[in-house]
């Protein structure tokens, strides 16, 4: 996390997929509230080429004897009014570069404006990668750029208040800037360009942005005839991006605004910055340039941003009782443009979401309920993934229309309030009509996932037809759920929804024709841990799991150091290199090596060999395969330390992958690996 704990804000990373995944991280808001209102009304003059900013921030207060506020103490505080009047007042050094000042106001105020005017320069631009550059940005301006996120000092911080604010902005001519908020004034002159902003609903923190855009808008009139301003700030050479950036913006707020409820805010603006970062505000989405180039960045992560403006910045989440906004947006945008893209791509992303729900080593599972924002990998998969199916089954259960109503019902009551998991439960059931507690109980409070198993089938010849006779088996403790079961006859496909809630039951399904196979959820849509036979083998099955043992199929330093740099930079969880003398112990492996090392040790291990596909193909192949006990196997295998070296960049990004065929540092092929399927084929009844 970018900030202290103590401070939190509407801000969402973006989620920027395979090339940038280390990015992603949800920061939504905390409940509390303060009963005292609070406003800023700030005028902030900068200079990015000399780095200089000038704030003049009038703090409106109720109900107060005293205000205590953080700064950076990059600033210095030229002078401090309360209510037009000079006081003296000195700052106490406070934690993480900052200065605490107190000025008291002499008794309890009814309402008083305390005004600070500070100074101060800026960093410059990290010239770093982008992991050193989300680990914590501070506030920074250049020409070519400039970001003070919030939450950083550099503007007057009151504890952990809700607040709204107005602000004017003062930059050269030729550079254009942005708060989160509406646009109320924007105009040209003596040089200078000027903005004001006015954001009315409870905000924690601000994020000013500036660069040398060409703002290109787009005004959309809204039913009841108000108007929505629609803008990309890009520099000049992501102009040809513009259009259709806003097209798929208008897309995405008139899907949400007819799916939800209206887009809450006035704007929405994509603005593009010079570090290859992603975050999504309020009202705003802020992208390094080169990020918003990649194409998934329209079809699927601004629409997941977009909607962060009715889910964590429209109802925000209470942390303190778990954080729901992640799982409900995934499953409305991610998972949803899946759906729209058709059957199959929805059936082959629920395959992935479960196939990374099975990847969560034992013991690492937390219930959904604790999901609070993504730290690591497993939680990520806990908030997002989880969560996408909890509403995915809601839906499921309830009907499509029962289940946006309530949505709607919960939008209309919770918007700009605060609201958890049992809100949402309680939306769907008035939605509904139906109790919902075991539902939302069972899914939320549980950790782990059913293992539902066919464990017995036989056909019987009836009057009329066939019948199938099925057990269905579970593990201890058993959960309840509706799981579909598919019977395949030479007609066709019958599916029946099986109501399952003990850890054995016995079912009977009637078919007309005889059948030939029966399937368990063959279209996964139950929350369920799959059967290694569904799952082919992926790198991301060593990549997440603590157990992995690493091993340099070679005796050459240079090599062994190579395999090192490697595990380290792929896996979640790198331990000290294992020895090929050693052989492997009974968990997830990972060898690396060069190509004639990698076969020898294979064979001398006992472990599946290179696979046909991969032999004599580019400067290194990489592959995944399943070792006898179940546990995976992962290859790295190199012509050359050369060949071997290129792979530090561009592996980590191959995650869903089962095998990789690299020439240099290019993947030339890669695919994942067709699963054997879990079918029960039935033999004819005696
Ligand atoms: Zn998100």
């Amino acid at each position: 996390m970018r900030r202290p704990a103590a401070l939190t804000r509407v801000t969402f990373w973006l989620y920027l997929g395979a090339a940038l995944a280390a990015a992603w991280m949800g920061i939504p808001p905390l409940g509390a509230r303060a009963a005292q209102s609070l406003h800023h009304d700030l005028a902030v003059r900068l200079d990015p080429a000399s780095r200089e900013l000038l704030v003049e921030d009038s703090i409106a207060v109720q109900g107060r004897d005293s205000v205590e506020f953080t700064l950076a103490s990059r600033f210095a505080v030229e002078r401090v009014l309360v209510d037009g009047a000079p006081v003296r007042v000195a700052p106490q050094p406070a934690q993480a570069g900052r200065n605490e000042w107190r000025v008291p106001l002499g008794q309890l105020r009814q309402a008083a404006t305390v005004a600070v005017r500070y100074r101060g320069r800026l960093d410059p631009l990290p010239n770093a990668d982008h992991r050193e550059v989300l680990r914590g940005l501070p506030p920074m301006a250049d020409p070519l750029g400039s970001f003070l996120p919030g939450g950083t000092g550099w503007y007057p911080e009151i504890g952990r208040t809700f607040f709204t604010y107005r602000l004017s902005l003062d930059l050269p001519d030729g550079q254009r800037g942005l708060v989160p908020g509406r646009l109320i004034d924007e105009r040209s002159e003596d040089g200078r360009y000027r903005a004001t902003f006015a954001f009315t609903r409870p905000a924690e923190s601000i994020d000013l942005i500036a660069g040398p855009y060409r703002v290109r808008e787009r005004i959309v009139r809204r039913k009841g005839g108000d108007r929505l301003r629609l803008r990309t700030y890009f520099h000049a050479d992501l102009a040809d991006l513009a259009d259709d950036y806003l097209a798929a913006v208008d897309k995405y707020v008139a899907l949400y605004s007819r799916w939800i409820g209206p887009y809450p805010f006035t704007e929405f603006s994509v603005v593009s910055g010079p570090l290859p970062t992603g975050f999504g505000m309020p009202t705003l989405t802020y992208m390094g340039a080169r990020v918003l180039r990649l194409p998934f960045i329209r079809t699927s992560s601004l629409g997941h941003e977009i909607l962060h403006n009715w889910w964590g910045n429209g109802v925000y989440a209470d942390l303190d009782r778990g954080n729901w906004s992640e799982g409900l947006t995934a499953f409305m945008a991610d998972y949803t443009y899946k759906e729209q893209e058709g059957p199959d791509a929805a059936r082959e992303a629920r395959l992935e979401l479960l196939r990374d729900v099975a990847a969560i080593p034992p013991g690492q599972d937390t219930p959904l309920r604790r999901f609070t924002s993504r730290s690591h990998g497993t939680s990520r998969i806990v908030g997002y993934h989880k969560g996408t199916f909890v509403f995915l089954m809601l839906r499921d259960l309830l009907g499509a229309p029962v289940f946006d109503a309530g949505l709607r019902l919960f939008w209309r009551d919770r918007q700009f309030r605060t609201a958890s998991w049992a809100d949402l439960e309680g939306a769907f059931e008035e939605a509904s009509g139906r109790k919902l507690d075991r539902f939302f109980d069972q899914w939320l409070s549980r950790s782990g996932a059913p293992r539902f198993r066919i464990e017995r089938a036989r056909v019987d010849r009836t009057a009329s037809g066939h019948r199938v006779r099925i057990t269905l088996g579970q593990d201890e403790p058993a959960f309840a759920a509706t799981v579909p079961v598919v019977v395949t006859t030479p007609t066709g496909r019958t599916e029946f929804p099986l109501v399952v809630a003990g850890v054995r039951q016995e079912f009977v399904l009637d078919v007309s024709a005889r059948p030939e196979s029966v399937a368990l959820d063959p279209d996964f849509r139950v929350l369920r841990h799959l059967d290694i036979a569904e799952m082919p083998p992926i790198l991301r099955q060593v990549i997440v799991d603590p157990a992995t043992v690493t091993i340099a199929a070679t005796t050459a330093e240079t090599v062994r150091s190579l395999a090192a740099d490697l595990s380290r930079a792929l896996l979640d969880y790198p331990h000290a290199l294992s020895d090929a003398a050693m052989l492997p112990g009974g968990g997830p492996l990972l060898v690396i090596g060069l190509s004639a090392d990698v076969d020898r040790f294979l064979a001398r291990a006992n472990l599946p060999g290179r696979p046909q596909r991969v032999v004599g193909r580019g400067t290194a192949q990489v592959w995944t395969a399943y070792q006898q006990n179940g546990k995976v196997l992962a290859v790295v295998s190199a012509e050359s330390t050369d060949a071997l070296r290129a792979l530090l960049g561009p592996l980590p990004h191959y995650g869903r992958q089962s095998y990789l065929i690299f020439d240099a540092a290019r993947a030339v092929e890669r695919g994942v690996l067709p699963a054997p399927g879990r079918e029960w084929r039935l033999s004819p009844p005696e």
